[in-house]
């Protein structure tokens, strides 16, 4: 009875059901996701399971919610969108990603790449985005709690970055830490203003900045927080 309640759970019934899901699939194709396999890995994945069970209703309308401690799931579009960039120029094998919150993004990437290295500031959001992520059976994701400006040394370099809360400037740690060819997607500008979602690629010599339109994120901050 249990398992089945669980399984219930896990594919959702009404607002969460299938139907709803691909709605929210149709609405992505429509603003102009394209890469069938981010699509297919956010049919797949059960957003209600990353919010608030009271807000578990709304999880498949394409808007970001909030997730407590003044932070938020990022919007299915914004997630759709950013790993369609970082995976435009084919597979990735290691992915940084600098804001784990609900772990949404993670749970999608660990989908379309070999291995996510997440780093959280807040304690209690990173433990929950792992047991979901656990629940979902996704092992190929390594946590990490800590201060994401200074990215994750030890591990460098990475194929792919993505930062899912906004820098005034791109944090230098980040651009050592991207591998030759490697590809950065990563919100900059003011908090609570116009920020822009832009795309750095390591190229030979130097690095490539594309500038793809506005965009509104909580802020990148300073430090570890329990
Ligand atoms: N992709 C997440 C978005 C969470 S919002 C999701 O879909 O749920 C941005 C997250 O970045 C928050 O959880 C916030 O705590 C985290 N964050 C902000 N500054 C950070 C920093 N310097 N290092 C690591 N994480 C940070």
């Amino acid at each position: 009875m249990r398992e089945q309640d669980d399984l219930q759970r896990r594919g959702g019934i009404g607002m969460t059901s299938q139907r709803t899901r691909e709605r929210l699939i149709q609405r992505l194709c429509e603003e102009g996701v394209s890469n069938a396999k981010v699509l297919d890995v956010i049919r797949r994945t059960p957003r209600h399971l990353f919010v608030d069970e009271a807000l578990a209703h709304r999880a498949y309308e394409d808007t970001a919610l909030p997730i407590g401690h003044n932070q938020t799931i990022s919007q299915p579009f914004m997630v759709a969108h950013m790993s369609e960039l970082l995976l435009e120029a084919g597979p990735l094998d290691k992915v940084l990603e600098i804001g784990t919150g609900s772990g949404y993004q993670t749970a999608i990437l660990a989908q379309l790449v070999e291995r996510v290295f997440s780093v959280e500031r807040i304690k209690v959001l990173q433990d929950r985005a792992k047991e979901r992520l656990v629940e979902l059976n996704l092992r190929n994701v390594v946590f990490r709690w800590g201060d994401g400006c200074d990215g994750w040394q030890a591990l460098a370099p990475y194929n792919g970055i993505i930062v899912t809360a906004v820098a005034a400037e791109v944090p230098q740690a980040l651009l050592d830490q991207l591998a030759p060819g490697g590809r950065m997607v990563i919100p900059v500008g003011p908090a609570g203003e116009v920020q822009q979602l832009m795309l750095i690629v390591r190229e030979e010599h130097g690095f490539s900045r594309r500038v793809l339109g506005a965009v509104r994120f909580v802020p990148l901050l300073n430090g570890p927080l329990a």
